[in-house]
């Protein structure tokens, strides 16, 4: 069994965003009209209101941007304190996500190279691999 973590946003393109995981795969949605990165998902470009998509593999490459330790329980799974980073991608966009066991969150450092690693999940829609970021 997997460890439960709290219930994913799903909808059509969060259950495709999260099938890739099972390969563990990090994809975010390309828009085909101006090739604009979105994250998190969405049905139309923000840029150009275009709906056409094609989901591109990311290199698995960021820095980190800002970090912090919720002192307070917002999920069972994610009891305090619980570590949050904001990773800016390489690619560019600002993905949020915890930190695996074991890495100290005081550790990191204002732009810091981090790379992805994945967690193990499990939800009400099944088991997943949770994309995560950790010092490089
Ligand atoms: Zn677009």
């Amino acid at each position: 069994m997997a460890t439960p973590r709290p219930v994913r946003v799903m909808d059509p393109l969060n259950a495709e965003f999260w099938a890739f995981t099972l390969d563990k795969e990090l994809r975010v949605q390309r828009c085909t009209s101006c090739s604009k990165l979105r994250w998190p998902c969405a049905a139309i470009c923000d840029e150009c209101l275009s709906e056409a998509y094609e989901w591109v593999r990311l290199s698995g490459r960021g820095k980190a941007l800002s970090w912090i330790v919720f002192e307070r329980s917002y999920f069972p799974e994610y009891p305090a304190p619980h570590p949050a980073v904001a990773v800016e991608l390489d690619e560019g966009p600002i993905f949020v996500c915890t930190l695996p066991p074991g890495v100290d969150v005081d550790s990191l450092t204002d732009g810091q190279s981090l790379v992805l690693d994945w967690l193990d999940g499990e939800d009400q829609f099944g088991e997943y691999n949770l994309p995560v970021f950790k010092p490089a």
